[in-house]
């Protein structure tokens, strides 16, 4: 369920300065608390698993974070970069956003958010106004892959990216590649397709890693995915070669 909290506070876990990666240029990413979906990888817990979230999340009014984004401000205007709201799931926080989204554009700021897009095309529509960079994590097309991997049915995720791909906005595609988990040659494939409909800016393999299972530890948590390796070279390559079939050029790091 979406929070529309009317406070004005952010429950964020943290804000990471001079990143680079999160959108064009140099960029703070801050990391918002709250999501829908349970992914097996997920390497940010602590902005997903409500349990814990009274030892990592912190509250910062707008008017706060407002102020330690604009510290950068040079930053961003020297390297094309700005500011990017990940998470967790930054639209569980539309209200919130939204206002200071608001903020950064009469500051001219620009703006990007990383969601995974579950909800309602709606909520999403109410901030896209205040977005310059939509950078969509598409964990996997076929239904049955997707919840056994996030927990969720993916119909209305798909609708959502196929509709806001027809507006006139920046979109990135991120794929977590987590090789027999939600990524098969099989599974690459039905991604290539669906990819044709979309046709984002850029497309964006995440190898799988190992090091979020630290915090797992730290909170006493199961992480399930112990015994799971990150992709190979080729395994990533053969994504690739897989989406170049349809026209579709994907990098990786
Ligand atoms: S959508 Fe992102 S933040 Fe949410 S569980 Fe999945 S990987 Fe973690």
């Amino acid at each position: 369920m979406i929070e529309e909290k009317r406070s004005n506070e952010l429950r964020i876990t943290s804000i990471q300065h001079f990143c680079v990666g999160d959108g064009p240029g140099i960029r703070t990413t801050v990391f918002l608390a709250g999501c829908n979906m349970r992914c097996l990888w997920c390497h940010n817990p602590e902005a997903v698993i409500e349990d814990i979230f009274k030892y990592s999340v912190l509250n910062v009014s707008e008017s706060e974070l407002f102020e330690e984004i604009c510290e950068d401000k040079m930053f961003f205007e020297n390297s094309g970069g700005g500011v990017t709201f990940s998470g967790g799931e930054p639209v569980m926080q539309a209200i919130q956003l939204k206002r200071i989204l608001k903020k950064c554009k009469t500051e001219s700021i620009s703006t990007a958010i990383e969601t995974a897009g579950n909800y309602a095309l709606k909520i999403l529509d109410s901030i896209l106004d205040y977005i310059d960079l939509i950078i969509w994590d598409c964990k996997a097309v076929s239904r049955e892959v997707h919840i056994k991997c996030t927990g969720v049915s993916n119909e209305q995720i798909l609708e959502n990216l196929k509709v806001i791909s027809s507006k006139n906005k920046t979109l990135w595609v991120r794929i977590p590649v987590v090789w027999n988990v939600n990524i098969t040659e099989e599974e690459m494939n039905h991604m290539g397709k669906y990819l044709t409909r979309i046709m984002p800016e850029r497309v964006e393999l995440m190898p799988y890693h190992k090091m979020g299972i630290s915090k797992y530890d730290q909170y006493n948590l199961e992480y399930r995915l112990r015994d799971i390796e990150p992709p190979t070279n080729e395994q990533l390559k053969l994504c690739c070669n897989i989406l170049k079939q349809y026209d579709i050029n994907a990098t990786y790091e």
